[in-house]
């Protein structure tokens, strides 16, 4: 089913349905039939300040609530957002181009698990024990929340991505401004409001739509801001870091990935191909953790090559609000130019191209999936986040060359390896320089461990008790228990021992 009516969906600031102070507004493009599927307004830094200053005013009476309370909240949210599962995805679709089958399984249900997950870590603060690490002193942690939390995100996963910055920060006592990516802003606004309707207090959690480069930057820059955490591409990452510079605000990084996928000669060759088919063109190529360089060893290369060939031509690209389609357009003409470019470039560079490598006639981003076999280790399809559907096959020796090739890329999110060989499998996991290692499997996540970064793909954690931590401060408390106003240490500063 696809969204009929045009969504015209105003900013939630403050608790209140807002346009933007300079009243412009911005068309949101469905990309699998290039039509308008409604407006947002166009923030910008004045509509950031009013967030800010609305998030700041709900602070103190959110972080004082008890964590039983604001639990209560997320899993009444979750609960509500759950019962219009089907209404969501088709919105979550109508603007992503995203195919139907893989949101309304996936994304929508994880961002509810996800949510329903920090519920319970609202309750579970976490902390070496109350104690007397030094006589006559009792010292206690407390964990407490930062106070305004920036959360920017982009436009490849927008339901799930609201939920895991979300999440956290709330359970954790802090309030939010939430900037969707400017194509993807329908969402976000929808959870919005659905927090207010669950009973979150006015100015809790905020959403400002509009630019980067303005709200983006604005909530970056805002010097009221706690934390600013981002999900996007390397280039935004660092610029956000200089720009939460001068207020030395706390900074959280999810950004590219270019995964590697390691089939040993010994994987089962079926098992592999069918994750390589799944791990490389999941949501168009447009994911951070895809399986984009996939490694054979040298006696099967051919093999898999030919059966990999097979079963990507038998990917069903189409209309994504299809449960028969596997796969949708890319989220923008631009996006299909980037990713058209790198195959044509690698083409001209005598890079084989085994099947697909052009754009689809007709209304819609599509792009076919793409195969791309006999690349040079430093060609930027092997090196670069292309962010659409294409692979690159490359065939490898032996277990250490094929390391330090996976590892000789600027980026470290994510990796699987292919192999019967327990001994193997776990050599390779423990020198793979990536956040996240799959053994015979590729993609999946679980709201209880961390998914995060090294290297240029940023830093900090999604997901699990781990991400919760990073939205909130340690503080050490520590009490005198001896009641004496000249303390047995002090002679080590002032006057002599007694
Ligand atoms: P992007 O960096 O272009 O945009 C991300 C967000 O940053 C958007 O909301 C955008 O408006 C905002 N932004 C852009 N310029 C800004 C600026 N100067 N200041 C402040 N904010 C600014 O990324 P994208 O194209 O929307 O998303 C794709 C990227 O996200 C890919 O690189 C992908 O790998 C990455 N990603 C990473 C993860 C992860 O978990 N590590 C998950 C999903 C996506």
């Amino acid at each position: 089913m696809a969204v009929s009516a045009k969504q015209d969906l105003l900013m939630v600031i403050g608790g209140e349905d807002v346009s933007a102070a300079s009243g412009e507004t911005v068309e949101v493009i469905n990309p699998a039939t290039e039509e308008t599927v409604g407006t947002v307004p166009k923030g910008g830094s004045e509509d950031v300040d009013r967030a800010v200053e609305a998030a700041k005013q709900a602070f103190k009476a959110w972080s004082h609530l008890a964590p039983a309370e604001r639990s209560a909240l997320l899993f009444k949210l979750a609960d509500a957002l759950a019962e219009r599962t089907q209404e969501l995805s088709e919105l979550e679709v109508a603007h992503t181009g995203k195919a139907i089958k893989m949101v309304v399984n996936t994304d929508v249900p994880f961002a509810h698990d996800n949510l329903r997950f920090m519920a319970g870590q609202a309750r579970a603060l976490e902390g070496t024990a109350t104690g007397e690490y030094l006589e006559g002193y009792t010292s206690m942690l407390r964990r407490e929340p930062l106070g305004v939390v920036g959360s920017i995100a982009p436009w490849n996963y927008p339901y799930m991505m609201m939920a895991w910055k979300v999440g956290p920060a709330l359970a954790a006592g802090n309030t939010v401004v939430f900037k969707p990516a400017s194509n993807t802003p329908l969402t976000a606004i929808e959870v919005a409001r659905a927090a207010r309707e669950a009973g979150f207090p006015p100015g809790v959690l905020n959403v400002v739509t509009g630019p980067g480069e303005t709200v983006g930057a604005a909530i970056a820059e805002h010097a009221q801001v706690a934390m600013v955490s981002l999900t996007g591409n390397v280039a935004t990452g660092s610029r956000i870091m200089m720009q939460a510079a001068p207020s030395l605000k706390r900074v959280h990084l999810e950004l590219g990935g270019k995964a590697p996928f390691i089939v040993f000669d010994d994987a089962d060759l079926e098992a592999a191909v069918q994750g390589a088919v799944v791990g490389g063109y999941i949501n168009t190529g447009q994911d951070c953790t895809a399986a984009t360089r996939v490694y054979v060893q040298q006696p099967r290369y051919e093999e898999f090559l030919e059966r990999f060939k097979d079963a990507v031509e038998k990917i069903r690209t189409g209309d994504p609000t299809q449960m028969t389609t596997d796969m949708g357009p890319l989220i923008s003409a631009s996006q299909r130019d980037t990713v058209d470019g790198f195959v044509r470039g690698a083409h001209a560079r005598g890079v084989e191209v085994v099947t697909g490598g052009s754009g689809l006639d007709g209304k819609g981003f599509y792009y076919q999936p793409t195969i791309l076999a006999g690349a040079a280790d430093d060609d930027e399809v092997v090196q670069k986040e292309i962010f659409g559907p294409v692979v690159v096959v490359l065939p490898f020796s032996d277990e250490d060359e094929v390391v330090a090739r996976a590892n000789g890329v600027e980026y470290g999110l994510a990796s699987s390896v292919w192999t019967r060989d327990v001994f193997r499998a776990l050599r390779v996991s423990k020198e793979l320089a990536f956040g996240e290692v799959w053994i015979n499997d590729h993609l999946p996540l679980v709201s209880e461990m961390p998914h995060g970064g090294v290297k240029k793909s940023g830093f900090g954690s999604d997901l699990s008790r781990y991400s919760f931590d990073e939205y909130t401060a340690l503080k050490h408390v520590m009490a005198d228990l001896s009641g004496k106003a000249r303390k047995d240490w002090h002679f080590t500063l002032y006057g002599d021992q007694e």
